[in-house]
């Protein structure tokens, strides 16, 4: 690196070496380990293969594998493969206003091959034997003959070990993996007639086989989970586009937009624009904040896609951008609206039954292994919680009892008034007048009217509760009569682990059961009332936003659960209850607003009330 900056001051203008331009090149084509994997495995599913495994290891720096049964290189053509620009792909020009393969730059393995240590092991269609090439930092190791099954392997290690910048600008492990793993759902999804497997960081998320083979099984079992039943079909046919897929019901929605995948003639692509179209489509059916899941795919006459705009191509250029946006919202909302008419009351729950091997034994010591600290569910809860009268029924919490009944105001009434608006002492009586549209408290407290957003206020508190139990410990989970096995999708696995610990803290109790699939035997107490699983995704799907975001993980772990189970606006509060929130909120710290920063109250005094009514 230094010899070729000292040859640049004297100022000698020369070609580059073939090395250095591979490497430039790498900066472009391979910006992060997703994006190796994409090259190999098109590359894979450019040689026709039928079967492909995907392995990485320490999010891609270690080890990005792709194995495949496509046809395979020749001996004596393996070496020109990591040449620049060589490709078998295209011919002229003609060949690319008309491309059928996902490669054509023939730049993808040289630049890998210039920023690792890459091994390729090939044998092709009817060879006698293999061939093994490895080259490292863009020069060739070895070359050698080696037995070899049919198709081929390509190993990448050590990405990035020469670029010392590059390697620095990967983001955390976990954001690399999720990066990884969104790349294998879409190449999966984006060839239902291959069997894919994936492991990350020695765990398989997925294992596709003949039965994932039609796209709807196959959304479902990436996307979803299991739960077939909440996609429905969209399929809309004009001369100028084909639309095919499968999205999600609006209540199997998410919080956030990178579970909807659109391809456009087979090939993934990422668009505002069309992603917005999706959206749209749904009207508001879908609640503001939530995102379809799903596969879309498009397909139109390929001279009017230009998929030579960026190297890495997940951005395309449409010659006519506003009419594929207005084809697809029209089919989203067409086949939405048919959807619900014929097949409203016909959608299967989710199976929230315990898996037929589930061993009561193995349960619990998965349970304690992952929780090292003192599990509320006892063997005997659990036992019980597992002999239950049906295993299929859906779960409920056990009670609704509340958590730790605050101490009276006087212990901590707050004094700070230029900060803090509602400041009250025992002197200070609170008369509850009603509640006003669902949403607002409303106080009588000595001569001043106090409203409360209800919503704002349990927020405040149940924020700073779950704080201090973070940091001190003692959180109060409530047990679910019987633990509910969760079958998640691969990105959602990879979030619930990364924060596995943190909602523990909180009073989840959650363990591994093998696979994607987790069990949730007991939430904190303050959701006793919600739907467990349905808190849980949303959860995790918050967790997703806190990520990109870059914002404090605990803290927005804290932010997300205050927010999920505090009472909503058009929550009806009996009277008791709204005493309870008035209390709980003085024994707050920050009273005066929510996590968000919204006031969580408003006081009119007797004399603004004057004003305004032209008294004074
Ligand atoms: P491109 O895919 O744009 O042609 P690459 O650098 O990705 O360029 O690959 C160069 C060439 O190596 C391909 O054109 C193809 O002939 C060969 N090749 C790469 N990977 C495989 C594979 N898995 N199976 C068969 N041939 C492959
Ligand atoms: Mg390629």
């Amino acid at each position: 690196m230094k010899s070729e900056i000292s040859i640049a001051k004297k100022r000698w203008i020369r070609p580059l070496s073939e090395r250095l331009i591979n490497k430039i090149a790498a900066g472009e084509v391979i910006e992060r380990p997703a994006a190796v994997l994409k090259e190999l495995v098109e590359n894979s599913l450019d040689a026709g293969a039928t079967r492909i495994d995907m392995i990485i290891e320490k999010s891609g720096t270690r080890l990005i594998a792709v194995a495949d049964n496509g046809c395979g290189i020749p001996s004596e053509q393996i070496e020109i493969a990591f040449a620049r620009h060589a490709t078998s792909k295209i011919n002229d020009f003609n060949d690319l206003e008309n491309l059928r393969s996902y490669g054509f730059r023939g730049e993808a393995l040289p630049s890998i091959a210039s920023v690792s240590r890459t091994r390729m092991i090939s044998r092709a269609e009817g060879a006698e034997t293999g061939v093994e090439i490895i080259v490292e930092g863009g020069v060739k190791q070895s070359l050698k003959p080696v037995t070899a099954s049919f198709g081929t392997k390509v190993e990448v290690e050590n990405l990035f070990f020469n670029t010392p910048a590059r390697r620095k600008f990967l983001k955390a492990e976990t954001t690399e993996a999720r990066h990884l793993t969104r790349n294998a759902i879409a190449l999966a999804l984006g060839a239902p007639a291959v069997r894919f497997s994936y492991a990350l960081n020695e765990r398989t998320l997925f294992a596709l086989d003949e039965s994932h083979a039609d796209l709807k099984t196959r959304t479902a079992y990436l996307l979803l989970g299991k739960n077939q039943g909440s996609l429905f079909e969209i399929i809309s046919q004009t001369e100028k586009m084909e639309i095919a897929g499968f999205l999600s019901h609006p209540e199997e929605c998410r919080q956030n937009q990178y579970s909807l995948f659109i391809f456009i003639n087979g090939r993934y692509i990422r668009s505002q624009s069309l992603n917005h179209a999706v959206t749209a489509g749904y009207g508001e059916v879908l609640p503001r904040g939530n995102y379809p899941v799903g596969a879309v795919f498009l397909t139109l006459d390929p001279s009017k896609v230009d998929v030579n705009v960026h190297p890495t191509k997940a951005e395309v250029r449409l010659s006519d951008e506003k009419l594929v946006h207005d084809l697809l919202y029209q089919a989203v909302k067409r086949s939405l609206r048919g959807e619900s008419l014929s097949g409203a009351d016909g959608i299967a729950p989710p199976q929230k039954s315990v898996p037929e091997n589930y061993s009561i034994n193995e349960a619990i010591r998965k349970a304690r292994a992952f929780e090292p600290g003192e599990m509320t569910g006892s063997a005997h809860s659990f036992l019980r919680e597992l002999y239950g009268p049906s295993n299929s029924v859906k779960a409920h919490a056990e009670s609704s009892s509340p958590g730790p009944e605050p101490a009276p105001i006087a212990s901590a009434a707050r004094t700070e008034k230029a900060k803090e608006p509602v400041s009250l002492s025992d002197a200070d009586p609170a008369c509850y007048l009603g509640q006003f549209s669902e949403m607002y408290l409303l106080f009588k407290i000595r001569e001043e009217l106090l409203i409360i957003d209800q919503h704002a206020a349990h927020e405040r508190i149940l924020y700073e509760e779950i704080q201090r139990v973070m940091e001190q410990g003692g959180a109060i989970s409530q047990n679910l009569l019987f633990p509910l096995s969760l079958e998640l999708s691969a990105d959602r696995y990879l979030l619930f682990e990364e924060s596995a610990e943190c909602l523990q803290a909180t009073g989840f109790i959650l363990a591994p059961f093998g696979g994607r699939t987790v069990i949730l035997s007991a939430v904190p107490a303050a959701l006793s009332k919600k739907s467990p699983e349905k808190i849980f995704l949303e959860i995790i799907d918050d967790m997703e936003i806190i990520k990109k975001a870059g914002n404090d993980f605990k803290k927005g772990i804290a932010q997300s659960i205050a927010c999920r189970s505090a009472v909503m606006a058009g929550d009806r509060l009996s009277e008791e209850e709204a005493y309870s929130l008035l209390r709980r909120l003085m024994l707050t710290e920050k009273n005066y607003c929510c996590p968000h920063g919204r006031p969580t109250t408003i006081r009119i005094t007797r004399s603004e009330l004057d004003v305004r009514f032209s008294r004074k």
